[in-house]
C-alpha cells in the first residue's frame, strides 16, 4: 500500500532536497509513500497570481487568501480523500502518538501556512485537523510539513528496516532511550560501560533498562507521571 502525502505550499522547491535523501528517499523508491507537491499560487486566477492580500480590521502582515487555497484543497481532495491538515502553532502538539496514528491513517493533506497564516475561514471549512510542532513560531508551515511528514513515515510498515528497529526508541514506551556507543572502545580518556562489551545479553537488556530509567527521570520525568 503506498501512502499519499500531498504538500500545499508557496515555496514547493523547500521539499526538493529532504524529500530525496536517506530514509524518505528509500520509501518513496519502494512505493511506501508517494509525495505530491503543489504551489498554492498555480489555483490563483489573477494575472499575477496573488495568494496573500491585507487583514481585514488592520494590523501588521499579510493573510493567504481563502480562493486559490480552497481551490488546491478541493484538486488534493479529489485525488485521495485523506486527513487534510493544516500546520500551525495553534494546533495539537506532534507527539509519537499522533504520529503513529496517521501513520495507521489513509495518508494526509499538508498545507504550509505564511505570513500571518490562512484567512479562518479556509481552516473553518476545509481542514480537518490543525498540528504544532512546538511552542515556537516559525516563518512558515514547510519545515513543520517536513518535520511531521518524516515521524510518520519512518513509522509505515517496510520503511525502516530490522536494523533500524523503532521499538526501543524513545517516547515508544513512555521513556527515553538508553545511551549509545560505537567504536573505539577507548576515546581520548573515555571508555564504553564494560557490559557492552560483556556477550551478556540478559545483563546488556537490564543495563539498557536502568539506562533508560534514570535518563528519562533526570530529563523529562513528566513522561513517567501516569496521569501524563
Ligand atoms: N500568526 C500566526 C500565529 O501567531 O499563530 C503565526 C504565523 S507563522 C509566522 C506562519 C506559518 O508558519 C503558519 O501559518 C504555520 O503554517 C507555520 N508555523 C509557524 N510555527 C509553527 C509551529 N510551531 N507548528 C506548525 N506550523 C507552524
Amino acid at each position: 500500500m503506498t501512502y499519499p502525502i500531498h504538500i500545499l505550499t508557496l515555496f514547493p522547491e523547500y521539499f526538493d532536497s529532504p524529500l530525496s535523501e536517506s530514509i524518505i528517499k528509500r520509501a518513496v523508491a519502494a512505493d511506501l509513500v508517494d509525495f505530491t507537491i503543489t504551489n498554492i499560487r498555480d489555483f490563483a486566477t489573477d494575472k499575477h497570481k496573488t495568494a496573500d492580500d491585507v487583514p481585514y480590521g488592520g494590523g501588521a502582515g499579510m493573510v493567504m487568501k481563502a480562493e486559490p487555497l480552497v481551490a488546491a484543497l478541493e484538486a488534493a481532495k479529489a485525488v485521495a480523500d485523506v486527513p487534510r491538515i493544516y500546520l500551525t502553532p495553534q494546533g495539537e502538539p506532534l507527539t509519537q502518538a499522533l504520529a503513529q496514528e496517521l501513520s495507521e491513517g489513509p495518508g494526509m493533506i499538508l498545507t504550509c501556512g505564511h505570513y500571518e497564516g490562512v484567512d479562518q475561514r479556509v481552516r473553518d471549512g476545509w481542514i480537518d485537523r490543525e498540528v504544532s510542532i512546538g511552542d515556537f513560531v516559525l516563518t512558515g508551515g514547510e519545515p513543520a510539513a517536513l518535520i511531521l511528514l518524516d515521524s510518520v513515515v519512518r513509522l509505515l510498515p517496510g520503511v525502516l528496516g530490522n536494523a533500524e528497529s523503532i521499538e526501543d526508541e524513545s517516547f515508544q514506551t513512555p521513556m527515553l532511550e538508553y545511551p549509545h556507543y560505537t567504536r573505539p572502545r577507548e576515546f581520548r580518556g573515555m571508555s564504553v560501560p564494560d557490559v557492552l562489551v560483556s556477550g551478556h545479553h540478559a545483563k546488556i537488556d537490564e543495563w539498557r533498562r536502568e539506562q533508560s530509567l534514570k535518563r528519562t527521570q533526570e530529563r523529562r520525568p513528566d513522561l513517567l507521571d501516569e496521569d501524563s
